[in-house]
């Protein structure tokens, strides 16, 4: 799976052009070590402060916005809780958790990645959103 570390984000904001401030590098910073937490806005500014004390809320909404229209993240919009974003921009499943809102990876077989629907079918995938909601198997251990 692609997954985006620190080098590959900001070769990408340089490669698109977009700016590279010290508030930025937090953010990214804060992306990258929570990535397999699918960070949501709050916890993405609660850590990125550590870094750079200048880092506000809204900087932090309108850096992810600008990072996942330019594609180098991908937002996971939800209805019940607040959004949360992938360093994952291949095609995989987010399997998530009803009960903690936990979003783990899962991988897809071949035969659902974009460029082998492509070859099929002619079909050119332009978004894809794969959910499956459940429990996790910590929260199943757990009484109520
Ligand atoms: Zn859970």
């Amino acid at each position: 799976m692609a997954i985006n570390d620190k080098k590959d984000l900001i070769s990408q904001l340089k490669e698109k052009g977009l700016k590279i401030t010290p508030q930025r590098l937090a953010i990214i910073e804060a992306l990258v070590s929570n990535c397999d937490n699918h960070p949501g806005a709050t916890l993405i500014f609660k850590e990125a402060r550590k870094k750079a004390k200048s880092v506000s809320l809204s900087t932090v909404y309108a850096t992810l916005k600008d990072f996942s229209e330019n594609g180098l993240i991908k937002q996971l919009e939800f209805d019940r809780m607040e959004n949360r974003y992938d360093l994952n921009i291949s095609d995989h499943v987010n399997l998530i958790c009803k009960r903690c809102g936990k979003i783990m990876d899962y991988h897809i077989p071949e035969a659902l990645e974009s460029r082998d629907i492509a070859r099929k079918s002619g079909f050119i995938v332009t978004d894809t959103r794969m959910e499956f909601h459940g429990y996790c198997r910590d929260c199943l251990k757990q009484p109520d």
